[in-house]
Protein backbone atom coordinates (compact mmCIF):
# COMPACT_ATOMS: atom_id res chain seq x y z
CA UNK A 1 0.00 0.00 0.00
CA UNK A 2 1.20 3.66 -0.97
CA UNK A 3 2.77 5.60 2.26
CA UNK A 4 3.91 8.83 1.71
CA UNK A 5 6.72 10.36 3.55
CA UNK A 6 6.55 13.80 4.94
CA UNK A 7 9.07 16.23 6.94
CA UNK A 8 7.92 17.76 10.29
CA UNK A 9 8.17 21.28 10.58
CA UNK A 10 11.91 22.60 11.66
CA UNK A 11 10.30 23.57 15.16
CA UNK A 12 8.34 19.88 15.95
CA UNK A 13 11.56 18.42 14.83
CA UNK A 14 13.68 20.46 17.11
CA UNK A 15 10.77 19.35 20.02
CA UNK A 16 10.62 16.09 19.08
CA UNK A 17 14.63 16.34 19.74
CA UNK A 18 14.34 17.72 23.23
CA UNK A 19 11.63 15.42 24.10
CA UNK A 20 13.08 12.41 23.46
CA UNK A 21 16.40 12.87 25.01
CA UNK A 22 14.87 14.29 27.97
CA UNK A 23 15.94 13.29 31.61
CA UNK A 24 12.75 14.53 33.00
CA UNK A 25 12.17 12.22 36.20
CA UNK A 26 8.33 11.73 35.57
CA UNK A 27 8.06 10.72 32.21
CA UNK A 28 4.89 9.04 33.38
CA UNK A 29 2.65 11.95 32.19
CA UNK A 30 3.04 11.13 29.04
CA UNK A 31 0.04 8.96 29.38
CA UNK A 32 -1.81 11.59 30.88
CA UNK A 33 -1.61 13.43 27.59
CA UNK A 34 -2.64 10.16 25.45
CA UNK A 35 -5.68 9.35 27.61
CA UNK A 36 -6.59 13.29 27.60
CA UNK A 37 -6.79 13.15 23.45
CA UNK A 38 -8.19 9.92 23.66
CA UNK A 39 -11.28 11.30 25.98
CA UNK A 40 -11.23 14.50 23.89
CA UNK A 41 -12.20 12.52 21.06
CA UNK A 42 -14.96 10.26 22.62
CA UNK A 43 -16.18 13.70 23.72
CA UNK A 44 -15.96 15.13 20.15
CA UNK A 45 -17.93 11.63 18.18
CA UNK A 46 -20.31 11.95 21.08
CA UNK A 47 -21.33 15.64 20.09
CA UNK A 48 -21.21 14.84 16.55
CA UNK A 49 -23.48 11.69 16.92
CA UNK A 50 -26.26 14.17 18.33
CA UNK A 51 -27.06 15.08 14.68
CA UNK A 52 -25.54 12.51 13.00
CA UNK A 53 -26.52 9.14 14.86
CA UNK A 54 -25.24 6.56 12.43
CA UNK A 55 -21.51 7.55 13.74
CA UNK A 56 -21.69 5.69 16.75
CA UNK A 57 -24.23 3.13 15.26
CA UNK A 58 -23.41 -0.84 16.36
CA UNK A 59 -21.05 0.83 19.39
CA UNK A 60 -22.24 3.34 21.16
CA UNK A 61 -20.51 3.20 24.98
CA UNK A 62 -16.88 4.97 24.86
CA UNK A 63 -13.97 3.45 25.78
CA UNK A 64 -9.97 3.94 26.28
CA UNK A 65 -8.01 0.47 26.87
CA UNK A 66 -3.75 0.55 27.72
CA UNK A 67 -2.96 -2.78 26.21
CA UNK A 68 0.57 -3.77 27.24
CA UNK A 69 2.67 -6.27 25.16
CA UNK A 70 5.47 -7.46 26.99
CA UNK A 71 6.82 -9.68 24.63
CA UNK A 72 6.49 -6.96 21.78
CA UNK A 73 7.88 -4.58 24.37
CA UNK A 74 4.95 -1.94 22.98
CA UNK A 75 2.09 -0.74 24.99
CA UNK A 76 -1.05 0.51 23.24
CA UNK A 77 -3.60 3.51 23.77
CA UNK A 78 -7.22 2.70 22.38
CA UNK A 79 -9.77 4.71 22.07
CA UNK A 80 -13.36 4.54 20.07
CA UNK A 81 -13.91 7.99 20.11
CA UNK A 82 -13.63 10.69 16.73
CA UNK A 83 -10.79 9.20 14.68
CA UNK A 84 -8.42 10.79 12.35
CA UNK A 85 -8.21 10.43 8.46
CA UNK A 86 -5.06 11.32 6.25
CA UNK A 87 -5.16 14.70 6.33
CA UNK A 88 -6.21 14.78 10.14
CA UNK A 89 -3.01 12.97 10.97
CA UNK A 90 -0.72 14.74 8.70
CA UNK A 91 -2.17 18.55 10.05
CA UNK A 92 -2.32 17.33 13.87
CA UNK A 93 0.40 15.16 14.38
CA UNK A 94 2.61 16.49 11.59
CA UNK A 95 3.23 19.32 9.19
CA UNK A 96 1.56 22.44 10.25
CA UNK A 97 2.70 24.93 12.38
CA UNK A 98 1.48 24.41 16.09
CA UNK A 99 1.34 28.04 17.95
CA UNK A 100 1.83 26.28 21.06
CA UNK A 101 5.59 25.42 19.47
CA UNK A 102 7.17 28.06 19.99
CA UNK A 103 5.45 28.84 22.99
CA UNK A 104 6.45 25.83 24.75
CA UNK A 105 10.15 25.85 23.68
CA UNK A 106 10.18 29.43 25.33
CA UNK A 107 8.92 28.23 28.77
CA UNK A 108 11.12 25.67 28.71
CA UNK A 109 14.15 27.34 28.43
CA UNK A 110 12.88 29.64 30.94
CA UNK A 111 12.36 27.06 33.18
CA UNK A 112 15.53 25.31 32.73
CA UNK A 113 17.54 28.14 33.60
CA UNK A 114 17.55 27.33 37.39
CA UNK A 115 17.78 23.25 36.54
CA UNK A 116 20.08 21.45 34.38
CA UNK A 117 19.65 21.23 30.70
CA UNK A 118 18.46 18.07 30.40
CA UNK A 119 16.00 17.79 33.25
CA UNK A 120 13.46 20.56 31.23
CA UNK A 121 9.85 20.18 32.79
CA UNK A 122 8.74 18.15 29.88
CA UNK A 123 5.06 18.31 31.95
CA UNK A 124 4.58 21.55 30.52
CA UNK A 125 3.95 20.14 27.09
CA UNK A 126 0.11 19.77 27.60
CA UNK A 127 -0.27 23.29 28.47
CA UNK A 128 0.84 24.28 24.53
CA UNK A 129 -1.25 21.91 22.59
CA UNK A 130 1.63 20.00 21.72
CA UNK A 131 0.57 16.87 24.09
CA UNK A 132 0.94 14.33 21.52
CA UNK A 133 4.47 14.63 21.45
CA UNK A 134 5.30 13.54 24.96
CA UNK A 135 4.91 10.15 23.67
CA UNK A 136 8.57 10.10 22.55
CA UNK A 137 9.93 10.08 26.11
CA UNK A 138 9.14 6.62 26.42
CA UNK A 139 8.93 5.58 22.86
CA UNK A 140 11.80 5.16 20.21
CA UNK A 141 9.11 4.90 17.46
CA UNK A 142 5.35 5.78 17.74
CA UNK A 143 2.81 3.99 14.98
CA UNK A 144 -0.70 5.55 14.66
CA UNK A 145 -3.91 3.44 13.46
CA UNK A 146 -6.80 5.40 13.26
CA UNK A 147 -10.52 5.46 11.27
CA UNK A 148 -12.42 8.45 10.92
CA UNK A 149 -15.98 8.26 12.45
CA UNK A 150 -18.32 7.98 9.35
CA UNK A 151 -15.44 6.52 6.66
CA UNK A 152 -14.31 3.67 5.13
CA UNK A 153 -10.77 3.85 4.46
CA UNK A 154 -8.13 3.40 7.78
CA UNK A 155 -4.92 4.85 8.44
CA UNK A 156 -1.69 4.16 9.57
CA UNK A 157 0.54 7.27 10.92
CA UNK A 158 4.37 6.31 12.10
CA UNK A 159 7.20 8.17 13.36
CA UNK A 160 10.81 7.65 15.33
CA UNK A 161 10.60 11.25 16.08
CA UNK A 162 13.60 12.23 13.73
CA UNK A 163 12.36 14.87 11.22
CA UNK A 164 10.09 12.95 9.39
CA UNK A 165 6.93 10.97 10.07
CA UNK A 166 4.94 8.69 7.37
CA UNK A 167 1.37 8.47 6.44
CA UNK A 168 0.01 5.64 4.67
CA UNK A 169 -3.30 3.47 4.07
CA UNK A 170 -3.99 0.59 6.54
CA UNK A 171 -6.14 -2.28 6.65
CA UNK A 172 -5.39 -2.97 10.58
CA UNK A 173 -6.95 0.32 11.59
CA UNK A 174 -9.98 0.06 14.27
CA UNK A 175 -13.14 -0.19 13.32
CA UNK A 176 -13.42 3.76 14.71
CA UNK A 177 -11.33 5.85 16.58
CA UNK A 178 -7.62 5.49 17.03
CA UNK A 179 -4.76 2.54 18.23
CA UNK A 180 -1.74 4.46 19.13
CA UNK A 181 0.96 1.76 19.81
CA UNK A 182 4.87 2.62 21.25
CA UNK A 183 7.68 1.14 21.14
CA UNK A 184 8.90 1.38 24.28
CA UNK A 185 12.72 2.41 24.47
CA UNK A 186 15.32 0.49 26.37
CA UNK A 187 15.06 1.13 30.35
CA UNK A 188 11.11 2.21 30.65
CA UNK A 189 9.61 -1.49 30.77
CA UNK A 190 7.80 0.02 33.75
CA UNK A 191 5.07 0.68 31.39
CA UNK A 192 4.29 -2.99 30.76
CA UNK A 193 3.05 -3.42 34.48
CA UNK A 194 -0.24 -3.27 34.46
CA UNK A 195 -0.30 -2.56 38.21
CA UNK A 196 1.91 0.37 37.26
CA UNK A 197 -0.12 1.42 34.87
CA UNK A 198 -3.72 1.21 36.72
CA UNK A 199 -1.94 3.51 39.47
CA UNK A 200 -0.79 6.43 36.65
CA UNK A 201 -4.93 5.97 35.35
CA UNK A 202 -5.35 6.73 38.79
CA UNK A 203 -3.09 9.38 39.60
CA UNK A 204 -3.38 12.00 36.55
CA UNK A 205 -6.45 10.69 34.57
CA UNK A 206 -9.29 9.67 37.65
CA UNK A 207 -11.60 12.68 36.52
CA UNK A 208 -11.96 11.42 32.94
CA UNK A 209 -15.95 10.12 32.17
CA UNK A 210 -14.63 7.74 29.85
CA UNK A 211 -13.78 4.49 31.05
CA UNK A 212 -10.36 3.90 31.36
CA UNK A 213 -9.62 -0.39 30.79
CA UNK A 214 -5.90 -1.37 31.57
CA UNK A 215 -5.58 -4.94 29.90
CA UNK A 216 -7.75 -7.93 30.87
CA UNK A 217 -9.29 -6.02 33.90
CA UNK A 218 -13.09 -5.15 33.56
CA UNK A 219 -13.04 -3.12 36.17
CA UNK A 220 -12.14 0.56 34.91
CA UNK A 221 -8.95 1.96 36.66
CA UNK A 222 -10.54 5.06 36.97
CA UNK A 223 -13.89 6.50 38.11
CA UNK A 224 -15.41 6.88 35.20
CA UNK A 225 -18.04 9.62 36.26
CA UNK A 226 -17.44 13.13 35.45
CA UNK A 227 -16.40 15.01 38.30
CA UNK A 228 -17.97 17.91 38.61
CA UNK A 229 -21.37 15.57 38.91
CA UNK A 230 -19.57 13.93 42.35
CA UNK A 231 -20.19 15.35 46.00
CA UNK A 232 -17.83 18.17 46.63
CA UNK A 233 -17.43 16.00 50.21
CA UNK A 234 -16.13 13.00 47.77
CA UNK A 235 -13.62 15.36 45.65
CA UNK A 236 -10.49 15.85 47.48
CA UNK A 237 -8.21 18.09 46.28
CA UNK A 238 -5.49 16.30 44.38
CA UNK A 239 -8.53 15.59 42.34
CA UNK A 240 -9.24 19.03 41.61
CA UNK A 241 -5.70 19.99 40.83
CA UNK A 242 -5.86 17.00 37.94
CA UNK A 243 -8.83 17.84 36.67
CA UNK A 244 -7.88 21.29 36.23
CA UNK A 245 -4.80 20.68 34.62
CA UNK A 246 -6.68 18.45 32.30
CA UNK A 247 -9.63 21.29 31.54
CA UNK A 248 -7.52 23.93 31.26
CA UNK A 249 -4.52 22.90 29.65
CA UNK A 250 -2.64 24.29 32.57
CA UNK A 251 -0.12 22.92 35.50
CA UNK A 252 0.12 25.71 38.25
CA UNK A 253 -2.22 24.75 41.09
CA UNK A 254 -5.72 26.36 41.07
CA UNK A 255 -5.49 29.99 42.65
CA UNK A 256 -8.88 29.64 43.83
CA UNK A 257 -11.95 26.21 43.09
CA UNK A 258 -15.62 27.27 42.57
CA UNK A 259 -17.75 24.68 42.62
CA UNK A 260 -21.40 24.99 42.83
CA UNK A 261 -24.88 24.40 41.68
CA UNK A 262 -27.20 26.44 40.67
CA UNK A 263 -30.66 26.03 41.07
CA UNK A 264 -34.06 27.41 40.17
CA UNK A 265 -35.06 29.02 36.95
CA UNK A 266 -32.35 27.35 35.18
CA UNK A 267 -30.26 24.29 36.65
CA UNK A 268 -26.30 24.40 35.74
CA UNK A 269 -23.44 22.83 37.23
CA UNK A 270 -19.84 24.72 37.28
CA UNK A 271 -16.61 23.54 37.96
CA UNK A 272 -14.50 27.05 37.73
CA UNK A 273 -10.89 27.43 38.57
CA UNK A 274 -8.97 31.18 38.93
CA UNK A 275 -5.62 29.85 37.93
CA UNK A 276 -2.01 31.06 40.41
CA UNK A 277 0.07 31.87 37.16
CA UNK A 278 -1.48 34.09 34.07
CA UNK A 279 -1.76 32.09 31.03
CA UNK A 280 0.33 33.04 28.28
CA UNK A 281 -2.58 33.88 26.34
CA UNK A 282 -4.03 35.92 28.59
CA UNK A 283 -3.45 39.46 26.13
CA UNK A 284 -4.50 38.21 22.73
CA UNK A 285 -7.27 40.42 20.90
CA UNK A 286 -9.87 38.06 20.83
CA UNK A 287 -9.89 37.76 24.32
CA UNK A 288 -11.68 34.55 24.60
CA UNK A 289 -12.31 32.46 27.42
CA UNK A 290 -11.81 28.40 27.39
CA UNK A 291 -14.32 27.12 29.50
CA UNK A 292 -16.22 24.46 28.50
CA UNK A 293 -19.71 24.08 27.86
CA UNK A 294 -21.38 20.55 28.60
CA UNK A 295 -25.28 19.80 28.17
CA UNK A 296 -26.27 16.90 30.45
CA UNK A 297 -22.90 15.16 30.58
CA UNK A 298 -21.85 16.06 27.11
CA UNK A 299 -19.53 18.26 25.92
CA UNK A 300 -20.76 20.62 23.42
CA UNK A 301 -17.66 23.15 22.60
CA UNK A 302 -14.92 25.19 24.48
CA UNK A 303 -14.97 29.05 24.74
CA UNK A 304 -18.45 30.23 23.69
CA UNK A 305 -19.32 33.39 23.21
CA UNK A 306 -21.25 34.78 25.77
CA UNK A 307 -20.91 31.81 28.45
CA UNK A 308 -18.27 34.12 30.45
CA UNK A 309 -17.99 37.52 30.03
CA UNK A 310 -14.54 38.40 28.60
CA UNK A 311 -13.08 40.49 31.65
CA UNK A 312 -13.84 36.63 33.48
CA UNK A 313 -11.43 34.98 30.74
CA UNK A 314 -8.76 33.76 33.03
CA UNK A 315 -11.10 31.44 34.16
CA UNK A 316 -11.02 27.58 33.09
CA UNK A 317 -12.94 24.52 34.06
CA UNK A 318 -16.46 23.38 33.11
CA UNK A 319 -20.56 24.44 33.15
CA UNK A 320 -22.76 21.71 32.34
CA UNK A 321 -26.02 22.77 31.83
CA UNK A 322 -29.62 20.98 32.14
CA UNK A 323 -31.25 22.92 30.71
CA UNK A 324 -29.97 23.83 27.35
CA UNK A 325 -31.23 21.56 24.11
CA UNK A 326 -28.60 18.67 23.28
CA UNK A 327 -29.09 19.70 19.88
CA UNK A 328 -28.40 23.46 20.21
CA UNK A 329 -25.69 24.19 17.18
CA UNK A 330 -22.35 26.25 18.69
CA UNK A 331 -23.28 28.87 15.46
CA UNK A 332 -26.83 29.47 17.77
CA UNK A 333 -25.38 29.46 21.51
CA UNK A 334 -24.42 32.89 22.00
CA UNK A 335 -28.11 34.50 20.74
CA UNK A 336 -29.76 31.78 23.42
CA UNK A 337 -31.41 33.39 25.97
CA UNK A 338 -30.85 30.74 28.68
CA UNK A 339 -26.59 31.37 27.95
CA UNK A 340 -27.41 34.68 28.91
CA UNK A 341 -29.06 34.22 32.32
CA UNK A 342 -26.20 31.57 33.38
CA UNK A 343 -23.69 34.60 32.07
CA UNK A 344 -25.14 36.42 34.70
CA UNK A 345 -25.17 33.87 37.60
CA UNK A 346 -21.91 32.82 36.99
CA UNK A 347 -20.07 36.42 36.91
CA UNK A 348 -22.06 37.25 40.21
CA UNK A 349 -20.94 34.32 41.73
CA UNK A 350 -17.13 34.18 40.97
CA UNK A 351 -17.30 38.08 41.72
CA UNK A 352 -18.83 37.72 45.32
CA UNK A 353 -15.80 35.27 46.19
CA UNK A 354 -13.30 37.26 44.80
CA UNK A 355 -15.01 40.08 47.21
CA UNK A 356 -15.23 37.50 50.26
CA UNK A 357 -11.03 36.87 49.57
CA UNK A 358 -10.38 41.09 48.94
CA UNK A 359 -12.31 41.61 52.21
CA UNK A 360 -10.32 38.60 54.10
CA UNK A 361 -7.61 40.54 56.27
CA UNK A 362 -6.11 37.31 56.22
CA UNK A 363 -5.88 36.45 52.66
CA UNK A 364 -3.75 40.25 51.79
CA UNK A 365 -1.18 39.04 50.23
CA UNK A 366 -2.84 36.09 48.43
CA UNK A 367 -5.27 38.62 46.96
CA UNK A 368 -2.52 40.52 45.67
CA UNK A 369 -1.17 37.51 43.63
CA UNK A 370 -4.64 37.47 42.26
CA UNK A 371 -4.63 41.07 41.69
CA UNK A 372 -0.96 41.17 39.70
CA UNK A 373 -1.85 38.34 37.55
CA UNK A 374 -5.81 39.54 36.83
CA UNK A 375 -6.42 42.89 38.33
CA UNK A 376 -5.80 44.25 34.52
CA UNK A 377 -8.22 42.17 32.98
CA UNK A 378 -11.05 42.37 35.65
CA UNK A 379 -10.70 45.76 35.39
CA UNK A 380 -12.26 45.93 31.87
CA UNK A 381 -15.46 44.69 33.31
CA UNK A 382 -15.57 48.24 35.01
CA UNK A 383 -16.64 49.86 31.55
CA UNK A 384 -18.15 47.25 29.58
CA UNK A 385 -20.36 45.65 32.64
CA UNK A 386 -22.40 48.37 33.96
CA UNK A 387 -23.93 45.92 36.70
CA UNK A 388 -20.77 44.93 38.18
CA UNK A 389 -19.33 48.32 38.12
CA UNK A 390 -19.38 48.46 42.20
CA UNK A 391 -17.96 44.86 42.73
CA UNK A 392 -15.56 45.66 40.51
CA UNK A 393 -14.51 48.63 42.12
CA UNK A 394 -14.11 47.28 45.67
CA UNK A 395 -12.12 44.63 44.36
CA UNK A 396 -10.19 46.86 42.49
CA UNK A 397 -6.04 47.46 43.78
CA UNK A 398 -4.11 49.90 43.16
CA UNK A 399 -0.41 51.04 44.49
CA UNK A 400 0.10 54.52 45.89
CA UNK A 401 1.95 57.28 47.43
CA UNK A 402 0.56 56.07 50.96
CA UNK A 403 3.19 54.42 53.10
CA UNK A 404 6.10 55.99 51.77
CA UNK A 405 6.99 57.10 48.42
CA UNK A 406 7.40 54.19 46.36
CA UNK A 407 4.30 52.63 46.71
CA UNK A 408 5.11 49.25 47.58
CA UNK A 409 1.58 48.47 48.87
CA UNK A 410 -1.70 47.75 47.23
CA UNK A 411 -4.63 49.87 48.61
CA UNK A 412 -8.03 49.89 47.91
CA UNK A 413 -11.00 52.55 47.21
CA UNK A 414 -12.18 52.28 50.81
CA UNK A 415 -8.67 52.43 52.04
CA UNK A 416 -8.23 55.17 50.05
CA UNK A 417 -11.68 57.40 50.89
CA UNK A 418 -11.01 56.69 54.77
CA UNK A 419 -7.35 58.28 54.44
CA UNK A 420 -9.14 61.69 52.66
CA UNK A 421 -7.97 64.59 54.05
CA UNK A 422 -10.42 67.45 55.35
CA UNK A 423 -11.45 69.15 52.48
CA UNK A 424 -10.42 66.98 49.90
CA UNK A 425 -13.43 65.50 47.69
CA UNK A 426 -11.98 63.90 44.51
CA UNK A 427 -9.80 60.42 44.37
CA UNK A 428 -6.64 61.50 42.92
CA UNK A 429 -4.41 59.25 40.53
CA UNK A 430 -1.91 59.22 38.08
CA UNK A 431 -1.26 57.01 35.02
CA UNK A 432 2.13 56.12 33.23
CA UNK A 433 3.95 52.62 32.77
CA UNK A 434 6.03 52.77 35.86
CA UNK A 435 5.29 53.11 39.24
CA UNK A 436 8.75 54.00 39.85
CA UNK A 437 8.64 56.89 37.25
CA UNK A 438 5.40 57.99 38.57
CA UNK A 439 6.45 58.64 41.85
CA UNK A 440 9.21 60.55 40.78
CA UNK A 441 6.98 63.22 38.61
CA UNK A 442 6.05 66.71 39.92
CA UNK A 443 2.76 66.70 39.43
CA UNK A 444 2.94 64.80 43.11
CA UNK A 445 5.18 67.46 44.93
CA UNK A 446 1.83 69.22 46.21
CA UNK A 447 0.30 66.50 47.11
CA UNK A 448 2.96 65.01 49.34
CA UNK A 449 2.93 68.29 50.71
CA UNK A 450 -0.79 68.44 52.09
CA UNK A 451 -0.57 64.87 52.70
CA UNK A 452 -2.75 63.66 50.12
CA UNK A 453 -2.79 60.50 48.38
CA UNK A 454 -2.29 59.81 45.19
CA UNK A 455 -3.17 56.27 43.40
CA UNK A 456 -0.53 55.03 40.80
CA UNK A 457 -2.63 53.59 38.35
CA UNK A 458 0.11 51.53 35.76
CA UNK A 459 -2.27 49.32 33.41
CA UNK A 460 -3.01 50.50 29.70
CA UNK A 461 -6.74 49.59 30.44
CA UNK A 462 -6.62 52.48 33.36
CA UNK A 463 -7.08 54.83 30.67
CA UNK A 464 -10.20 53.37 29.54
CA UNK A 465 -12.15 52.74 32.59
CA UNK A 466 -11.01 56.17 33.96
CA UNK A 467 -13.56 57.74 30.62
CA UNK A 468 -16.52 55.78 32.11
CA UNK A 469 -16.19 55.04 35.12
CA UNK A 470 -16.27 59.28 36.83
CA UNK A 471 -16.70 58.30 40.75
CA UNK A 472 -16.71 56.08 43.13
CA UNK A 473 -19.65 56.60 46.17
CA UNK A 474 -19.47 60.46 45.28
CA UNK A 475 -15.95 60.58 44.69
CA UNK A 476 -14.47 62.02 41.57
CA UNK A 477 -11.53 60.76 40.07
CA UNK A 478 -9.17 62.98 39.20
CA UNK A 479 -6.18 63.05 37.36
CA UNK A 480 -2.85 65.05 38.93
CA UNK A 481 -1.81 65.98 35.55
CA UNK A 482 -4.95 67.68 34.81
CA UNK A 483 -5.54 71.49 35.02
CA UNK A 484 -8.44 70.92 37.58
CA UNK A 485 -7.05 69.11 40.69
CA UNK A 486 -7.14 72.02 43.12
CA UNK A 487 -5.62 71.66 46.18
CA UNK A 488 -6.80 74.98 47.61
CA UNK A 489 -9.50 73.59 49.82
CA UNK A 490 -7.53 71.11 51.30
CA UNK A 491 -6.54 71.87 54.18
CA UNK A 492 -2.25 71.33 54.82
CA UNK A 493 -0.85 68.07 56.96
CA UNK A 494 1.22 70.92 58.42
CA UNK A 495 1.16 74.53 58.26
CA UNK A 496 4.39 75.55 58.12
CA UNK A 497 3.69 74.03 54.29
CA UNK A 498 0.81 76.63 53.24
CA UNK A 499 1.97 77.87 49.89
CA UNK A 500 5.07 80.68 50.26
CA UNK A 501 2.63 83.44 48.15
CA UNK A 502 4.81 85.21 45.83
CA UNK A 503 4.49 88.59 45.07
CA UNK A 504 1.16 88.99 43.15
CA UNK A 505 2.80 91.49 40.11
CA UNK A 506 6.11 89.71 40.15
CA UNK A 507 4.21 86.37 39.34
CA UNK A 508 2.28 87.70 36.59
CA UNK A 509 5.13 89.32 34.80
CA UNK A 510 6.38 85.77 34.61
CA UNK A 511 3.98 84.53 33.24
CA UNK A 512 3.02 87.03 30.54
CA UNK A 513 6.74 86.43 29.49
CA UNK A 514 6.16 82.43 29.31
CA UNK A 515 3.20 83.16 27.24
CA UNK A 516 4.69 85.25 24.83
CA UNK A 517 8.11 82.72 24.58
CA UNK A 518 5.75 79.43 24.13
CA UNK A 519 3.09 80.77 21.82
CA UNK A 520 0.82 78.16 20.48
CA UNK A 521 2.87 75.29 21.56
CA UNK A 522 0.89 75.49 24.82
CA UNK A 523 -3.59 76.48 25.25
CA UNK A 524 -2.35 78.19 28.77
CA UNK A 525 0.36 79.74 31.42
CA UNK A 526 -0.85 79.58 34.92
CA UNK A 527 -0.08 79.67 38.44
CA UNK A 528 -0.63 77.25 40.45
CA UNK A 529 -0.53 75.09 44.51
CA UNK A 530 0.89 71.67 42.87
CA UNK A 531 4.06 72.36 42.94
CA UNK A 532 7.16 72.50 45.50
CA UNK A 533 11.04 71.81 44.51
CA UNK A 534 9.96 71.79 41.13
CA UNK A 535 9.88 75.16 38.68
CA UNK A 536 7.26 74.36 35.87
CA UNK A 537 5.06 71.13 34.83
CA UNK A 538 2.56 70.35 32.10
CA UNK A 539 -1.03 69.54 32.66
CA UNK A 540 -3.58 68.61 30.51
CA UNK A 541 -6.94 70.88 30.63
CA UNK A 542 -9.83 69.85 32.28
CA UNK A 543 -11.55 68.96 29.19
CA UNK A 544 -8.84 67.49 27.37
CA UNK A 545 -7.55 64.15 26.99
CA UNK A 546 -4.95 63.12 29.45
CA UNK A 547 -1.32 63.74 28.91
CA UNK A 548 -0.62 59.76 29.31
CA UNK A 549 -3.25 58.58 27.19
CA UNK A 550 -2.13 61.61 24.90
CA UNK A 551 0.89 59.96 24.60
CA UNK A 552 -0.21 56.67 24.16
CA UNK A 553 -2.65 57.10 21.06
CA UNK A 554 0.16 58.72 19.78
CA UNK A 555 2.60 56.21 19.95
CA UNK A 556 -0.26 53.83 18.46
CA UNK A 557 -0.40 55.97 15.58
CA UNK A 558 3.26 55.83 14.69
P1 LIG B 1 -4.05 19.09 22.02
O1 LIG B 1 -4.69 17.87 22.60
O2 LIG B 1 -3.76 20.12 23.04
O3 LIG B 1 -4.78 19.66 20.82
P2 LIG B 1 -2.04 17.22 21.24
O4 LIG B 1 -0.64 17.35 20.76
O5 LIG B 1 -2.21 16.40 22.46
O6 LIG B 1 -2.61 18.68 21.46
O7 LIG B 1 -2.93 16.60 20.09
C1 LIG B 1 -2.94 17.22 18.82
C2 LIG B 1 -4.19 16.92 18.06
O8 LIG B 1 -4.15 15.61 17.52
C3 LIG B 1 -5.47 16.96 18.84
O9 LIG B 1 -5.98 18.28 18.93
C4 LIG B 1 -6.38 16.07 18.01
O10 LIG B 1 -6.94 16.80 16.94
C5 LIG B 1 -5.43 15.06 17.44
N1 LIG B 1 -5.46 13.81 18.22
C6 LIG B 1 -4.53 13.37 19.08
N2 LIG B 1 -4.86 12.18 19.60
C7 LIG B 1 -6.05 11.85 19.07
C8 LIG B 1 -6.95 10.73 19.19
N3 LIG B 1 -6.69 9.71 20.02
N4 LIG B 1 -8.08 10.73 18.44
C9 LIG B 1 -8.37 11.76 17.62
N5 LIG B 1 -7.57 12.83 17.46
C10 LIG B 1 -6.43 12.88 18.17
MG1 LIG C 1 -3.73 16.76 24.04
Amino acid sequence: MSEEKLSFQAEVSRLLDIVAHSLYSEKEVFLRELISNASDACDKLRYASLTQPELTAGDATFRITLTPDTAARTLTIADNGIGMNRDDLVENLGTIARSGTANFMAALSQKAEAKKDGEKDVSLIGQFGVGFYSAFMVAGEVEVYSRKAGETQGWRWTSDGKGSFTVGESDDAPARGSRIVLHLRDGEDDYLQTYRLQSIVKKYSDHISIPVLVGDDEKPANAASALWTRPKSEITAEQYKEFYHHVGHAFDDPWLTLHWRAEGVLEYTNLLFIPEAKPFDLFEPERKHRVKLYVRRVFITEGPEGLIPAYLRFLRGVVDSEDLPLNVSREMLQHNPMLAKMRTGIAKRVLGDLARKADDADSKADYARFWENFGAVLKEGLYEEREQRDTLLKLLRAYSTHGGTNGDELVSLEDYVGRMKPGQDAIYYITGEDKAALARSPHLEGFRAKGVEVLFLTDAVDEFWLQSVTQYKDHAFKSVTRGGADLANVTAEDKNDETPKAPEDSVADLVALAKLTLGDAVKDVRTSERLRESAVCLVADEGDMDIHLERMLKAHRR
